[in-house]
């Protein structure tokens, strides 16, 4: 086979096991922070108080006013609230919508970001950022909202709900499967894909008969941060570029709209994406990942039509013509036609043809 791409790894340091959070005081003092930012979701202010007890005086500010893709007026809130305090830091902890927000305060800032995740969605281990503003979600890359350190504990994503498992992973899944006929894809990259698609799809099950199941945990989330890594060396194709659409014009919810759509789009691309394929057959042992995927989640309980998660029927013209605006790279033909054919799919929750 004649090799032909480019790999940069970027630096970020990972501490991953169970009770890793317990580690938190030593990584801080690691990174030679003294005052920290805690950003997270109003939900896990309560968890961010208990987690960050240890931290005594280096934390400076609790800011539990994360929200789903980073509303630029609560961005705004918590960069002046940075510079207010003088914190030298910020600490994520929660989902991509906490460390969302920590990355709007490092890329205004510059400042270090520690990250505690406690969903799939693997936001941590990207150089991606994003912002909301008047319902438009802009996003970019910047090394500077790449978090300095993750610590991983799955012991962390037992309380995360049965259905936002399955629909979180299905978005680390999204991940590993685009990253693996990414146009600027390696053969690591291709690696770390294929074992996040294994390790997540065989934790999935596990993880819905026994939420508390710590090693299934520790799979998903092993897989999540392999997925995470795949997606922020890598640039996405048609599945997140609709997903992206969805989500900015509906307001769907992110994990779900990932999970409904992801079947479809691989129906589409993974005939004109043959090492992908193959990549994935392997990792997931079927002949036909599309349909794998889709019973997968369907079977877990995972809601499968964009109709019932809130997309309107008529909005699909918005979405085709979006998705048709800018062009992208993207391994089959993009045709209105196709567009129309998956999206009604998906619309109606039906399986992928
Ligand atoms: P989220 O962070 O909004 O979390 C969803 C809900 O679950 C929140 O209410 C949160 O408080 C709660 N929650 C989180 N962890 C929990 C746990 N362990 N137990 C109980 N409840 C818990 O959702 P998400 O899917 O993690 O992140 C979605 C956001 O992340 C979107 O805005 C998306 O665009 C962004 N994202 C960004 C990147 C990137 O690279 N920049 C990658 C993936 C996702």
């Amino acid at each position: 086979m004649r090799h032909d791409f480019v790999h940069e790894s970027r630096p970020c340091r990972v501490v991953f096991a169970v009770g890793a959070r317990s580690r938190l005081r030593e990584e801080v003092d690691r990174l030679g922070l003294h005052r920290l930012i805690v950003v997270c979701t109003p939900g896990q202010a309560a968890l961010a108080t208990e987690l960050t007890s240890p931290l005594g005086e280096r934390v400076a500010e609790l800011h539990p006013h994360a929200a789903m893709h980073v509303p630029a007026a609560v961005a705004a809130k918590a960069v002046a609230q940075s510079r207010e305090i003088a914190a030298d830091g910020c600490l994520a902890i929660g989902g991509g919508s906490a460390i969302g927000l920590a990355k709007a305060v490092a890329k205004a800032t510059g400042l270090p970001i520690v990250a505690l995740p406690t969903t799939y969605a693997g936001s941590e281990m990207t150089p991606v950022w994003g912002l909301t503003d008047a319902g438009r979600k802009t996003t970019g890359r910047d090394p500077r909202v790449l978090p300095a350190t993750v610590v991983y504990d799955p012991q962390l994503t037992v309380t995360l709900p049965s259905m936002l498992s399955v629909t979180s992973g299905m978005n680390a899944l999204a991940h590993a499967a685009e990253a693996l006929y990414a146009p600027d894809g390696s053969p690591i990259t291709a690696l770390i894909a294929a074992e996040s698609a294994r390790a997540i799809a065989g934790a999935l099950p596990r993880v819905v008969a026994d939420p508390r199941d710590l090693e299934a945990r520790s799979d998903a989330l092993y897989g999540a941060w392999l997925a995470g890594s795949a997606l922020g060396a890598t640039t996405m194709s048609l599945h997140h570029k609709l997903c992206h659409i969805l989500g900015g014009t509906f307001g769907l919810p992110h994990a779900a709209t990932h999970t409904a759509v992801l079947p479809h789009v691989l129906a589409v691309n993974l005939p004109a994406a043959p090492r992908a394929r193959v990549a994935l057959e392997t990792a997931l042992d079927t002949g036909d990942p599309a349909t794998r995927l889709f019973h997968l989640a369907r079977d877990l309980g995972a809601e499968m039509s964009l109709k019932r998660l809130g997309m309107p029927e008529d909005g699909l013209a918005t979405v085709i013509d979006q998705a048709l605006a800018a062009p992208y790279a993207n391994p089959a033909p993009i045709t209105e036609a196709g567009l129309r054919h998956l999206l009604g799919n998906a619309l109606t929750g039906a399986a992928p043809t």
